[in-house]
């Protein structure tokens, strides 16, 4: 079998487009993810076998980057993931590539090629990854409100995480009072470079009291020093890795034990065959594995399933399912939550289709939003310069409110 083309598949998925930087360049408000896009990859083959794989990262250029790779995989035999895939890393290495964009090209291409082998063998991509160690993989939702929170319960969530960027405490208070002690709840800082690590020691400390699942990206991932220091001083669960990729990108966080949870992003990590290759590093420190989902679209999330399926160190499943109203309709068979589960597909490869058609009716219209509310992204409206201030008195309160 020999690879024969690599089609890309760009799609617009986040809010209306009036809230695109694209559309509307001086936009204040809005969702972070308004200009949101998912990138399908198709890896056709001579024996009529098609590989359908997904990246994120920053898509647009991702896409343009999965072009330039494909030369590299024409006429190669698809079978040889591994070979393949170092194949694509040569290429990039120069270009200082390994990072998530670089990552997230190899990615989509890599969920492609386990996909065609599954197919090509008849049987589940987590066959090909040692067998099934379980038959539903556990999802988390997020909420910012108890009422958001207490709709998410009675669809069957039983985990759910909620933003920290403006007070945590209070609003897991609040979350944990509406949904009872039965329901696991996370806290995510989403580790801005502004929030201290002694700020984020102080707010771990006050998280305690309510036994959270983790605390995701307390500090930033670069800050490994920070990292260590909130591990040692908080006793929940650290979790973080969404903004890495590859084995040497998540390397330190697990070998140092800074982290209790690895993040990989399913769709920029590197793909299936470094996605599994972390979780095998994690296990060896006994660290689980949740992946990040929080730009992933839906093809993603059917490789995170067959991976968290075949590993025994999976913890739980980010899932943000109705942020765009496509989700349900750009690919199938649609995976379904029922008590806080999503059952591991059956069908050959990843054994997901894509309607093309959707894809099509959806042009990406940028690559950068402009987020509005401090619960997406804490900046301001007229305030940028807030980003350059370490612990400023205006972050401070919406950390600590009274
Ligand atoms: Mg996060």
């Amino acid at each position: 079998m020999k690879i024969t083309a690599i089609e890309t598949l760009l799609m617009h998925a986040g809010g209306p487009p009036t809230t695109s930087i694209a559309t509307n360049p001086t936009a204040q408000s809005g969702s972070v993810w308004a200009a949101r896009n998912w990138l399908f990859v198709k890896v056709h083959t001579d024996a009529g076998i098609v590989g359908i794989g997904e990246c994120s990262g920053w898509p647009r250029i991702v896409e343009t980057a999965v072009r330039d790779l494909a030369p590299l995989l024409v006429g190669q035999d698809p079978t040889h993931i591994e070979r393949l895939w170092g194949r694509m890393m040569g290429a990039m290495m120069g270009h200082g590539m390994l990072g998530t964009v670089g990552a997230g090209a190899m990615t989509g291409i890599d969920m492609a090629l386990w996909d065609i082998k599954g197919k090509a063998l008849g049987t589940p991509v987590w066959n090909l990854l040692g067998g099934k160690v379980r038959e539903r993989i556990r999802v988390y939702g997020h909420a910012g409100t108890p009422e958001r929170a207490r709709e998410l319960v009675g669809r069957g969530f039983t985990a759910i995480k909620t933003g920290g960027l403006s007070n945590p405490v209070e609003r897991v208070a609040a979350i944990r009072e509406a949904v009872g002690d039965d329901v696991d709840l996370m806290v995510d800082m989403h580790g801005p470079p502004w929030l201290t690590t002694k700020d984020a020691i102080l707010l771990g400390r006050a998280l305690e009291p309510f036994k959270l699942l983790f605390f995701e990206d307390p500090v930033a991932p670069e800050n490994r020093n920070g990292l260590k220091r909130v591990q040692d001083a908080v006793t929940i669960p650290i979790a973080a890795g969404e903004r890495l990729a590859t084995i040497w990108g998540e390397r330190e966080l697990i070998e140092q034990e800074l982290v209790d949870v690895i993040q990989p992003d399913t769709g920029r990590a590197g793909g299936i065959t470094q996605m599994r290759k972390i979780a095998a590093m994690a296990e060896a420190h006994f660290i689980s594995m949740a992946p990040h989902s929080g730009s992933l679209g839906p093809v993603g999330e059917y490789a995170a399933l067959h991976l968290l399926a075949a590993i025994p160190n999976a913890l739980i499943l980010e899932r943000i399912e109705d942020d765009v109203a496509v989700r349900d309709q750009v690919i199938w068979p649609v995976p379904k939550v029922v008590d806080g589960h999503i059952e591991v597909p059956d069908r050959p490869g990843l054994g997901v289709e894509i309607d093309e058609a959707i894809v099509a009716r959806h042009p990406s219209l940028g690559n950068v939003s402009v987020p509005g509310h401090p619960d997406d992204g804490a900046y301001e409206p007229g305030s940028w310069d807030e980003h350059v201030y370490v612990q400023s008195r205006f972050r401070r309160q919406r950390y600590f409110a009274p």
